[in-house]
């Protein structure tokens, strides 16, 4: 499973429909080199589709965007953008989905992802009401290792939320969307509906400033972790605007409970500087996530066997 990306900008549309969706003859991979199933989940742009590579038995989920869909509505740069940053990102973190081929035909774009079959870290939320601490604290500390990684190769994800975590067979994280952080680019002021859905883990800088960096990353980590604990958002008003009110007055409480130390870590984090959140202080540098994988609610981590550690039961 180690070809080359191959992109969709060599693809020529000039194939007409039978060459294009009928043969990989040129060597290059082709969506019929893939049994297709069932549908794992559908995007504004995209399907989701279980995929089993004929050759190999190898299972991928196909993430499948309609090309006159995505130009109708100005998209294509962002998929393009998106399949890029997962180019960047490589094979190298076991926390990130792994992009394996992206091909085109004359309708679709098709992205060969990891197949993370135990769905949302959302839906367990969800299913369960919240998560143990230690499960928390074991998600936490994926999502760190993986924040850390992509940082350090100036890919800021920002659009950080459990929806965006998905499980794997062991049930670790495999964080993936790192195609809507473009969501957020748009300043509030004149935010539209695709703007729903995030605005509860958006940092008081975009808000205010419209600026992000990767403390919002950050940010976005502490409303993750308190929300796996508490089973609710860490901000939440009746509308966007009061959800956003409450952000930038930095107006949250704990309920009863929940756990000290994590909860250290969540004031440290939630920090209206994103300069001073914990993990930012040496951003850029080897060891900007230092700081955060030395709090200690993180002291029963090991850091050295995350991705091997079982997690803990989902309860
Ligand atoms: P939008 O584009 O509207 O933000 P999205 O980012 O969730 O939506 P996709 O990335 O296309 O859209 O994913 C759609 C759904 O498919 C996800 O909600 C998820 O449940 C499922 N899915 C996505 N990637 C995978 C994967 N690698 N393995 C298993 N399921 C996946």
């Amino acid at each position: 499973a180690d070809q080359p990306i191959d992109s969709p900008a060599g693809r020529s549309r000039a194939n007409s429909k039978s060459k294009s969706r009928s043969s990989s003859a040129n060597g290059r991979l082709s969506a019929d080199d893939f049994e297709f199933g069932d549908i794992l989940g559908e995007g504004s742009y995209s399907t989701v589709i279980h995929g089993t590579h004929r050759a190999t038995r190898q299972e991928y989920a196909i993430k499948v965007l309609d090309k006159g869909h995505l130009k109708r509505n100005n998209k294509l740069q962002t998929a393009l953008a998106e399949k890029n940053t997962l180019v960047r990102l490589g094979s190298g973190h076991p926390g990130i989905v792994r992009l394996h081929w992206a091909f085109q035909d004359d309708w679709s774009l098709y992205f060969v992802l990891d197949l993370a079959r135990n769905g949302e870290l959302q839906s367990r939320i969800s299913r369960m009401g919240s998560l143990s601490t230690a499960c928390a604290r074991y998600y936490t500390a994926q999502l760190v290792d993986a924040l850390d990684y992509m940082h350090l190769r100036g890919v800021i994800h920002r659009d950080l939320k459990p929806e965006n975590l998905l499980l794997d067979d062991d049930f670790r994280i495999k964080v993936t969307d790192f195609g809507t952080g473009k969501l957020i680019d748009v300043p509030p002021e004149r935010a539209t509906k695709t703007f729903v859905g995030t605005a509860q883990y958006v940092s008081p800088e975009l808000l205010e400033a419209n600026e992000t960096s990767k403390s919002s990353d950050l940010w976005a980590l502490g409303c993750v972790l308190y929300q796996m604990i508490a089973g609710r958002f860490a901000f939440q008003g009746l509308s966007e605007y009061l959800t956003w009110q409450k952000i930038k007055q930095l107006d949250y409480t704990f309920p009863e409970g929940f756990d000290p130390e994590a909860a250290d870590l969540v004031r440290r984090l939630l920090v209206r500087d994103p300069l001073e959140r914990l993990g930012a202080g040496l951003a850029g540098s080897d060891y900007s996530m230092e700081e955060l994988r030395a709090h200690p609610f993180f002291a029963t981590i090991h850091w050295d066997t995350l991705w091997d550690d079982p997690a803990p039961p989902l309860e």
